[in-house]
């Protein structure tokens, strides 16, 4: 038996129905989806890179190359708060649960005191969501200029703000002018792991009828260099795999009318020949579903970026996505040996739920008994000690400074929610398909609301 298909990590989950059979077209986007990067040397290359060009592009000290790379600093959904200097992690209703400045979390009062409003305006320009694998150098950089900021040895005359605008800039110009990208093709082994069921799984759909597009924000030269690497073909036969292939898409522009670009068809390229005229450069969403000829709900998306890829292509034209979550798979192989204690844990809040309500009752009662209140408080604290130790244990599931991606406490995160919401379907790799059959129906579980749940309790 394979890894893939050996491995529980490697399922498919279900938020919401996705009947396979009536899905005329799937659209794949490229980077941290069809092509799975090294995630390690990547980020620590960026970490490195950006670092030196704060020193020669900004005048940063060069004391900032004490700051370590940590892959461990930073989660996907964390949020930038540029005025506070913070990194944040939200809970599903958008508070603040977690705050770190530089390498110290904000104490609960601390936290509640700068925070107090629950209505944080995430689209003003005061924050920045990290929503791909790609934002997490810059999350580790900030970290640590902020704590090198706070133990006053460097960056004492910026503010977080600026501290943070430069090293965004900084990333951004490296993705842009090509600084990152002529290194990974330089060692594209390196930057990047190969997938030997790419190939069998794009052919799987290919042979279950569905028509096949390549839609992502890299450059047609870049696309090509890494499509050859990873699916093969100098001959640029990777190409045969699609019926339309768009580079330097601009999405989430190319989700919305008026914001893209005329769509040029591209020129031959070394690596790329487009030897049946479909492969082109910008346009938007109903320029593809023309070329296409199918639209909406006919078409699933497989992406990374969760407000770029998944929730605008739902939102906006109502496309089925499927979200692809490398983390997953780490999680739920974690979470595996765990499982009898996260059952413990839950039965424990449960209990201490019931124990809480008779408290309250008991304690608003004129004629209560006081050995019963008495018996009652010890059992609370004798749940909150274990709920404590449960919690503890489950830790190591998780990221060591934000716990788990999806989770905060009892609920969802804001990403756990944004990934419920927002992707029909999650998996760690597109390749996991091969592990079922092309016209499935994948199927959610039943949902119980909270008073269905009390209604049905014993
Ligand atoms: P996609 O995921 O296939 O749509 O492609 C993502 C593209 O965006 C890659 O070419 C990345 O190099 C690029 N990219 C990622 N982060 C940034 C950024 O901060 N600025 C500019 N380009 C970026
Ligand atoms: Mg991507």
């Amino acid at each position: 038996m394979s890894t893939r298909e050996s491995s529980p990590g490697r399922r498919i989950f279900t938020n919401r129905n996705l009947r396979m059979e009536s899905i005329e077209a799937i659209g794949f986007d490229m980077d941290h989806t069809l092509a799975v990067y090294n995630t390690k040397n990547f980020n620590h290359l960026c970490f490195d890179l950006a670092l030196e060009r704060l020193i020669s592009d900004h005048g940063y000290d060069p004391v900032i190359r004490t700051v370590r790379w940590d892959p461990d600093a930073v989660i996907r959904g964390l949020i930038v708060d540029k005025q506070e200097g913070n990194l944040l992690k939200l809970d599903a209703y958008n508070h603040v649960t977690r705050a770190r400045r530089g390498f110290r979390f904000l104490e609960k009062d601390e936290l509640r005191q700068v925070y107090s409003r629950g209505d944080l305006r995430l689209g003003s320009d005061r924050f920045r969501i990290f929503d791909t694998l790609f934002d997490m150098p810059e999350g580790c950089i900030f970290s640590g200029l902020m704590e090198l900021k706070e133990n006053g040895e460097a960056c004492q005359d910026r503010t977080p703000d600026e501290i943070y605008t430069q090293i965004r800039k900084t990333v951004d110009g490296m993705h842009a002018d090509g600084t990152l990208k002529a290194r990974i093709i330089a060692d594209l082994g390196r930057f990047f792991i190969p997938d030997p069921d790419l190939v069998p799984i794009l052919r799987k759909f290919r042979e279950a009828g569905k028509k096949l597009f390549l839609l992502t924000n890299s450059e047609a030269d870049y696309t090509a260099a890494v499509m050859n690497f990873l699916v093969g073909g100098q001959d640029g036969s990777w190409e045969d795999l699609f019926d339309l292939i768009i580079c330097f898409s601009r999405k989430p522009g190319f989700f919305l009318p008026g914001k893209a670009a005329e769509p040029l068809e591209v020129d031959s390229l070394p690596l790329l020949l487009n030897r049946n005229g479909q492969t082109f450069i910008g346009g938007d969403c109903f320029f593809l579903e023309k070329q296409l000829g199918v639209g909406g709900d006919e078409i699933l998306y497989f992406g990374d970026h969760t407000y770029g890829d998944i929730l605008r292509s739902k939102k906006s034209v109502g496309w089925r996505t499927a979200m692809i979550v490398p983390e997953v798979e780490q999680e739920v192989q974690n979470l595996r040996p765990l499982r009898d204690q996260w059952r413990e844990l839950a039965q424990v809040e449960d209990e201490l739920d019931s124990l809480v309500a008779r408290r309250d009752q008991l304690e608003s009662a004129e004629n209560a008994n006081p050995e019963e209140l008495a018996a009652t408080l010890e059992a609370i604290g004798e749940a909150l000690g274990s709920r404590a130790r449960l919690q503890k244990n489950l830790k190591e599931a998780y990221n060591p400074y934000w716990d788990s991606l999806f989770r905060e406490g009892r609920a969802s995160s804001r990403f756990g929610r944004q990934t419920t919401e927002f992707a029909c379907i999650y998996t760690s790799r597109v390749s996991n398909f091969l592990n079922y059959p092309a016209d499935k129906f994948f199927g959610r579980h039943l949902e119980v609301l909270p008073h269905e749940r009390w209604a049905l309790s014993e």
